[in-house]
């Protein structure tokens, strides 16, 4: 792909992410964070609200629902729309990829990310394979056999369900959906100068 070619694709593509617990929440912050137009659509039954983790790595101890208001506050501060309390009802290829119905409307867009944690509905509804597990067939990056429609969190796993894995698996197929986007493998690298650009004063030296 051209230069020009992966910049237009860039400034137009457009992903819609289905269920916002921490795998779709990951998903979305990756691909809102580097320009791609991000839609999450999410009913608020994120097993989150039931949890308190001291498990997930570089945080001591933080109640679910807090994790859950802090992800949520990240990924709209990157320029995620999250239509909160929207439930997806129906999930079809259609237009330049996907159309996504809910009672509001209907909704395109080139990429989609299944987040729906153990429900495994629309992954059906789309076609997507499922393993002899009976959970949605995809490999480390995330994507099912539907060209473009990627699979996270629980809904991957037969258990062996945690926090830090679902938020790994969303970023893993975020990074795949902005390189296929960029025409090249991608990387989202921020170093210490970003971080004094962005925040400034508020960076601990
Ligand atoms: C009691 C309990 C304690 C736990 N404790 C821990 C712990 O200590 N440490 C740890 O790491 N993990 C813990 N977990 C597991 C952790 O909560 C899960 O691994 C994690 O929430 C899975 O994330 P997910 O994004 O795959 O799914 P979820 O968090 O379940 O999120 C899925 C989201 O998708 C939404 N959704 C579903 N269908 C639709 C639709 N059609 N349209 C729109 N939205 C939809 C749901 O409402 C939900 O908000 C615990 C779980 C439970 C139940």
């Amino acid at each position: 792909m051209s230069d020009e070619a992966s910049a237009d694709e860039s400034e137009t593509a457009s992903v819609i992410v289905v269920g916002g617990g921490p795998a779709g929440l990951s998903a979305a912050l990756f691909t809102a964070k580097n320009g791609l137009e991000t839609t999450v659509f999410d009913t608020d039954g994120t097993w989150m609200h039931k949890a308190h983790l001291f498990n997930y790595l570089g945080i001591g101890s933080v109640g679910g629902s807090e994790f859950m208001a802090t992800a949520r506050q990240q990924v709209d501060d990157l320029g995620a729309e999250r239509r909160q309390g929207e439930e997806v009802t129906g999930l079809e290829r259609g237009g330049d990829g996907f159309v996504v119905e809910t009672d509001d409307g209907s909704y395109e867009a080139e990429y989609v990310v299944l987040a729906t944690g153990a429900n495994r509905d629309l992954a059906e509804e789309l076609g997507c394979a499922f393993t002899d597990d009976d959970i949605v067939d995809v490999g480390v990056e995330m994507e099912t056999s539907v060209e473009d429609a990627y699979a996270t969190g629980a809904m991957v796993r037969a258990e062996e369900w945690q926090a830090a894995i679902a938020v790994g698996d969303g970023a893993a197929a975020a990074l795949n959906i902005l390189s296929k986007v960029r025409g090249e493998r991608f990387h989202d690298f921020d170093v210490p100068a970003d971080a004094e650009r962005v925040f400034g004063d508020v960076v601990a030296e």
